[in-house]
């Protein structure tokens, strides 16, 4: 059996590149937030997987394309020199059907978790809202609210943003 590996999960929007209201998925609209190619580069140094976890409900609108999503990831993975391990992506709104994968719901972290034999006790979840959290302390992870000044009980702990997340973590 292969050694368990300790990750950090990442939501997207609002923690790797600065959200917008009406969906991130052109390339000239892709503005990676200050201080994320330092974080994931320091939490692979120190030896974490890191995973993006997403919910792209636009793809369910028609807004835009799986294809639209990942020309997004390329370019997020070109700006972090590959730092990132695997991405899993809900297309699902509920106005069209409901999904378990779509966080709050937690079955991309069920997902990733066993695809990547990870170590639960040691992994965080790092998101900008608080559906992003639950999922994560569903699977015992911690959790930092980023980008967002409101309290919730899903979370451990609170940073401005990615870099202070990272200065949490790698402490
Ligand atoms: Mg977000």
């Amino acid at each position: 059996m292969t050694t368990k590996q300790k990750c950090i999960f990442l939501d997207r929007d609002g923690v790797i590149n600065k959200d917008k209201v009406d969906y991130v998925y052109k390339p000239e609209e892709l503005f990676i937030i200050e201080g994320v190619t330092q974080a994931l580069l320091d939490f692979k140094k120190a030896g974490y997987l890191i995973i993006i976890i997403t919910n792209q409900s636009g793809i369910a609108k028609g807004i835009y394309t799986k294809a639209d999503v990942m020309n997004i990831h390329r370019l997020v993975q070109e700006a972090s020199n590959n730092a990132l391990d695997d991405i899993f992506m809900a297309p699902y709104h509920e106005t069209y059907h409901n999904s378990l994968s779509r966080k709050p719901g937690s079955l991309m972290f069920e997902r990733a978790i066993s695809k990547h034999n990870i170590d639960t006790q040691n992994s965080w979840m790092v998101g900008d809202k608080e559906r992003d959290l639950i999922p994560g302390k569903k699977f015992g992870l911690k959790t930092i609210l980023v980008e967002n000044k409101k309290e919730t009980p899903f979370a451990d702990f609170y940073a401005e943003n990615l870099l202070g997340a990272s200065k949490i973590i790698l402490k």
